[in-house]
């Protein structure tokens, strides 16, 4: 019947070591909305998500797999997180009418009818799987620098390779930079560095058919392109994955994501040519020189190189479907490294991830293409609700 131990401990033993958490994690605190700006979590900058919900809580992966191995607990903070201003709603119908059933942790809506626990329009939406383990699994991704691998992830949590590759991709989706489109990077005096980069695997480590296919198109045509932004005074980085570099392709990136009047930095493409038309615009020719002054793009290709090292060393096969997740992945922990001088902390970084679980959720079919969901059926409305996490 779904019944857990209290204590019920994640298989983390290598991590863990011989220790453990042996003190008494204290009480999840009251979230006082009148400390909040909005009346969402999300528009609190990462520093006060993490006063507000992380400040008597755990510091390390090994206290945080600690403290959400009780359920009590790690329901109590996904609520703080989900519910950020402490009001409860429905979250399929916006009503404020239910009855709580404590016992299963779920709500019980009285204008739709329906019950519906924390994970609700949520990315954590539909699966089986305890909140233990994604407090965990959204702990670790969130800050292994080179990221993890659903196989290491697999192992670590107790799970199959193929619940953790579809965990992986769900939280990639929280950490997409919400703000990407809204507000624009640069302004007048800001400098901005702009590039692209190509990934792709080698056409040794491929197999024969797809080589043979792959090289039909050119010696390109089989690496997919990123292109990235630096803003040099909020030291961000936006990138996305774009079809061709092509003039209209690069610069309409631009534009969409560097205000009006900004100074570009690029290297001399030729995609680039018609930049200055709406910026500043320097160029640096990397065939005579690396930096002249402030001409230089070299932040955003200290970037590259870390997504680089990244995709080779963690994820050995790395579909160019499924890029822009790891690229959006490797944003964030880069974006929420530093701020306003401050070295942004392990817990903090986890608080900024997890406030962005709500309002996103991936399908099964979403992610792969195919309906046979490992789970329920997509919509996860399902009634019987066996365990609510
Ligand atoms: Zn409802």
């Amino acid at each position: 019947m779904g019944v857990r131990s209290p204590h019920r401990r994640v298989n983390l033993n290598f991590i863990l070591g011989n220790g453990g958490w042996r003190g008494t994690p204290p009480p999840p605190g009251p979230l006082k909305s009148a400390d909040l700006p909005g009346k969402n979590i999300l528009d609190a900058h990462v520093h006060l998500v993490y006063i507000l919900c992380m400040a008597h809580e755990p510091k390390t992966l090994q206290e945080a797999i600690a403290y959400f191995s009780d359920p009590e607990r790690a329901f109590q903070y996904a609520v703080k997180m989900r519910f950020p201003d402490g009001r409860i709603y429905c979250p399929r119908c916006g009503a404020e009418k239910f009855s709580f059933i404590k016992t299963r942790r779920i709500w019980f809506c009285y204008a739709c009818k329906k019950q519906f626990t924390v994970k609700v329009k949520t990315i954590m939406e539909d699966s089986a799987l305890g909140l233990d383990k994604w407090m965990v699994a959204i702990w670790m991704l969130a800050n292994c620098k080179n990221g993890i691998s659903s196989h290491e992830l697999a192992r670590s949590l107790g799970i199959t390779q193929k619940s953790a590759w579809f965990m992986l991709q769900r939280i990639r989706e929280a950490l997409k930079e919400r703000s990407f489109g809204g507000t624009k990077l640069g302004g007048s005096g800001s400098e901005v560095e702009a590039d692209e980069t190509f990934v792709g695997g080698k056409a040794s480590n491929m197999h024969t058919g797809r080589r043979k296919a792959q090289e039909a198109k050119g010696p390109l045509m089989n690496k997919t392109i990123v292109q990235g932004m630096y803003d040099r005074e909020l030291r961000k980085v936006r990138c996305t994955v774009i079809p061709n570099v092509r003039r209209d392709t690069l610069q309409n990136m631009l534009l969409k994501n560097i205000k009006y009047g900004s100074t570009v930095y690029t290297d001399n493409a030729v995609g680039y040519d018609k930049v200055s038309y709406n910026f500043v615009h320097d160029v640096i020719n990397h065939t005579q020189e690396y930096v002249r002054g402030r001409v230089h793009t070299n932040s955003i290709e200290n970037f590259w190189s870390l997504l680089k090292r990244g995709l080779k060393g963690t994820y050995v096969c790395v579909e160019p479907f499924h890029l822009s997740r790891y690229v959006d992945e490797q944003v964030f922990r880069f974006n929420n490294r530093k701020e306003h001088g401050h070295k942004i902390t392990d817990a903090e970084r986890f608080a900024a991830a997890m406030s962005g679980l709500a309002g996103r959720r991936l399908t099964y079919s979403d992610l792969t293409g195919k309906s046979d969901s490992p789970h329920h059926e997509a919509t996860g409305t399902r009634t019987e609700v066996q365990e609510p996490f």
